[in-house]
């Protein structure tokens, strides 16, 4: 079985197991406890925190642990709302995680607007420059799609904020590009930062957000003062410190230099003209419309050999595909779409074959189907 949707959740790196293993079963000790093992089990913690912030490309700013992107996201959110004359601003790309606390924010009669996106999946600047004002509290975007890869300037976004609002907070989920995408943090204004542990080989259950400024979140659970008294509950440390000998030790431009290498393997061997493909900027992910056969149906034809995905599994289970669909593309296009992902883990071989699985797959159910196209 070659697996080709990463962008959902990654095999975790063997070697981590080592790492999981040591603060599970000797430095087991909770990190918020006084004695002394417990205190070294503090200095882990803060060491993680330290090593995320450096790949970031930061000196200064706090690091929280949560048990994923999606309570990071909320935290972000949730954590940064203030009541009174303030207007909130979302990217039509937002992963579920984001969309929805948007959704709820606006059910509850905040002033939320969304950002609309441009055919190739970046969201539409000029918009964005046109909905920020001075009541503008937060801009939330996505910095690689999980639906297309396509990836949104953040330079060009925090430079907007700067020149319309520098009081506007700027929250980025980076979930799909941390550990993917070469970029200095440093260089722009952003407040918090969204990350996840088993996108890049890490474990589950392992989320981080990135906080320049502590004052400006509040707590969104209530409990013990764990995470800068921003995130109660007791600290995942297995997890967390194999998050952090992930981050330390991947070689990013390599990883991309492969993956790059893969893609263009993978398209050269499925090209065919009822085939589209969307051309976004991360090379890690891809999403195709195979045309005649549903998305879904070629999915399930595959899934024996070769794992696919029709788009982010906390949306495929709902009907279309509201990003595609903010991109302008029309229903049928949306059906007959699938999203393939690519690990720098993977060979040349494998994707060459999973691309030859997929294509011949393709071609039956395309000879089968085709006669619904006349209909
Ligand atoms: N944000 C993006 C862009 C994602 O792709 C995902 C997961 O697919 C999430 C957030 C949620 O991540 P988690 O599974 O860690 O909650």
């Amino acid at each position: 079985m070659i697996y080709l949707d990463n962008a959902g959740p990654t095999k975790m790196n063997e070697k981590l197991i080592e790492e999981i293993k040591f603060f599970s079963t000797v430095a087991f000790f909770n990190p918020s406890a006084s004695y002394k093992k417990a205190l070294k089990n503090t200095n882990f913690l803060n060491d993680a925190r330290k090593e995320i912030l450096k790949k970031l490309g930061f000196s200064k700013g706090a690091v929280l642990f949560t048990s994923c992107a999606t309570e990071a996201n909320n935290l972000a959110i949730n954590g940064s709302f203030r009541e009174g004359n303030k207007e909130y601003l979302f990217s039509s790309g937002e992963h579920p995680s984001v969309y929805n606390t948007a959704k709820s924010l606006l059910q509850k009669g905040k002033d939320v607007k969304f950002i609309q996106l441009q055919k190739n999946g970046e969201i539409n600047y000029v918009d964005l420059e046109e909905k920020i004002n001075e009541k503008t509290r937060l801009v939330s975007c996505v910095w690689v799609s999980n639906e297309t890869g396509a990836i949104n300037d953040l330079v060009k976004i925090s430079n907007i904020i700067k020149r319309r609002n520098p009081k506007t907070l700027f929250h980025v989920d980076a979930v799909q590009g941390f550990c993917k995408i070469p970029f200095n943090f440093n260089n722009i204004k952003i407040d918090f930062i969204t990350m996840s542990g088993h996108k890049i080989s890490a474990p589950k259950g392992v989320g981080a957000l990135f906080v320049r400024d502590l004052n400006e979140l509040k707590s969104i659970s209530f409990g013990g003062e764990q995470e800068f008294s921003k995130r109660a509950g007791t600290e995942n440390l297995p997890a967390v410190m194999a998050f952090s000998k992930q981050v330390e030790n991947i070689d990013i431009l390599y990883n991309l230099e492969k993956v790059s290498s893969l893609r263009k393997t993978f398209l050269e061997t499925i090209k065919d003209e009822k085939i589209s493909v969307i051309d976004c900027k991360s090379p890690y992910i891809i999403s195709l419309s195979f045309k005649g056969v549903n998305g879904e149906t070629l999915m399930r034809a595959l899934e024996n050999e070769v794992i696919i995905s029709t788009g982010s599994a906390c949306s495929s289970k709902k009907a279309g595909n509201r990003i595609l669909e903010e991109m302008g593309f029309d229903k049928t296009y949306i059906k007959e779409s699938v999203r393939v992902s690519f690990s720098p883990d993977q060979s040349e071989t494998e994707i060459l074959k999973a691309g030859g699985i997929i294509l011949e797959t393709y071609k039956n159910l395309y000879e089968r189907l085709k006669w619904r196209l006349y209909c």
